[in-house]
């Protein structure tokens, strides 16, 4: 079963909740899918079943067309933000880790297209495989985070937080007018560019920076 643990792997003592997501959150990977800039963040939810961990490895549906990889930066919130303002959002992080949104392309163009909701495409179990979490003190700036995800030995996404269009804690204020967040839920804050499909027999590693290494496989 998920839990949330820190980088050394120790459980850390927040209920695994909710995952809020925004879509379209990076200029290059709104251009990379032809879609406009929204005029407000667009938010989807991945419910806590979407958990598991990152460094173990990665089951992906089969037969429901493309799975895409999305590298995001997620933040683990420590305390309760409801209609919060932007310090209260900055001081109820506890931390920060990677995390995939996992989209199973396909099926998410066609919902899409049908003006139906997302939930298949990005809701299903297993879809939101994310690391050990880094505590808030050790990273210096929050918006100058580098990531990257490389499949096969090929870079495949590299993004920093600086080029997000909304910043994190105007993130949480956008998702806390919305949604209440509760200690224990997970935002994401979007994908830059490089997503892809992946499949079965993928090795996939991710960085952030020279706090988080991770290697796993695709099942
Ligand atoms: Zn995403």
């Amino acid at each position: 079963m998920y839990f949330h643990r820190d980088l050394k792997d120790q459980a850390i003592d927040l209920p695994a909740g909710k995952v809020v997501c925004v879509g379209r959150n990076y200029a290059d990977h709104i251009k990379e899918l032809n879609n406009p800039i929204p005029e407000e963040p667009l938010l989807f939810i991945k419910p806590s079943t979407s958990l598991c961990r990152f460094s173990e490895p990665l089951s992906i549906p089969n037969g429901q067309g493309e799975c895409h990889n999305e590298l995001e930066l997620a933040v683990l919130i420590g305390s309760e933000l409801k209609s919060a303002d932007a310090d209260s959002a900055s001081n109820a992080i506890w931390g920060y880790a990677l995390g995939l949104d996992l989209t199973l392309r396909d099926k998410q163009t066609s919902l899409k297209n049908q003006g139906l909701p997302w939930e298949r495409a990005k809701a299903f179990d297993y879809s939101c495989p994310v690391s050990g979490f880094v505590r808030k003190a050790s990273i210096e700036d929050a918006q100058n985070i580098d990531f990257s995800l490389t499949i096969n030995g090929q870079r495949r996404q590299q993004g920093n937080s600086e080029l997000m269009l909304l910043s994190i804690s105007n993130l949480l204020v956008e998702a806390s007018q919305v949604f209440t967040l509760l200690p224990g839920d997970i935002v994401m804050t979007g994908t830059p560019k490089g997503v892809g499909p992946l499949y079965s027999g993928d090795k996939i590693e991710a960085n952030m920076q020279d706090k988080i290494h991770i290697q796993t496989y695709v099942v």
